[in-house]
């Protein structure tokens, strides 16, 4: 029979490798359920890159902001090539005008 003390440390470097191999069974039988979570989440992904994702919107930050309308302004940089695009958020409606310039043009 060995020294008490050293079957007592015995016993609980025991203890300690039953509650490892615990926790990593614990891990091992909630892999399946967490590989199913990501394959929806990868496949979630991948469908909203089909499409080249908007601009950040201003208003709420969806990355939904796009233009729905190009008109010519109401100024004298008109005929000069400047454009009106009209944005709109696709999440929360929140609209825009912004004019665009073309290079080289003087901006008022
Ligand atoms: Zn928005």
């Amino acid at each position: 029979m060995g020294e008490p003390i050293g079957e007592i440390k015995t016993g609980f470097k025991i203890l300690q490798y039953l509650g490892v191999a615990r926790d990593l069974w614990e891990q091992i039988k909630s892999a399946p359920h967490q590989i199913a979570d990501l394959k929806t989440r990868v496949a979630e992904l991948e469908s909203r890159l089909q499409r080249c994702p908007g601009e950040g919107c201003p208003s709420c930050g969806a990355l939904a902001f796009r233009i729905q309308a190009t008109t010519r302004p109401r100024s004298p940089y008109a005929h000069l090539g400047a454009l009106e695009y009209h944005w709109l958020c696709g999440e929360c409606d929140f609209k825009e005008v912004k004019t665009h310039y073309p290079p080289n043009m003087p901006k008022k």
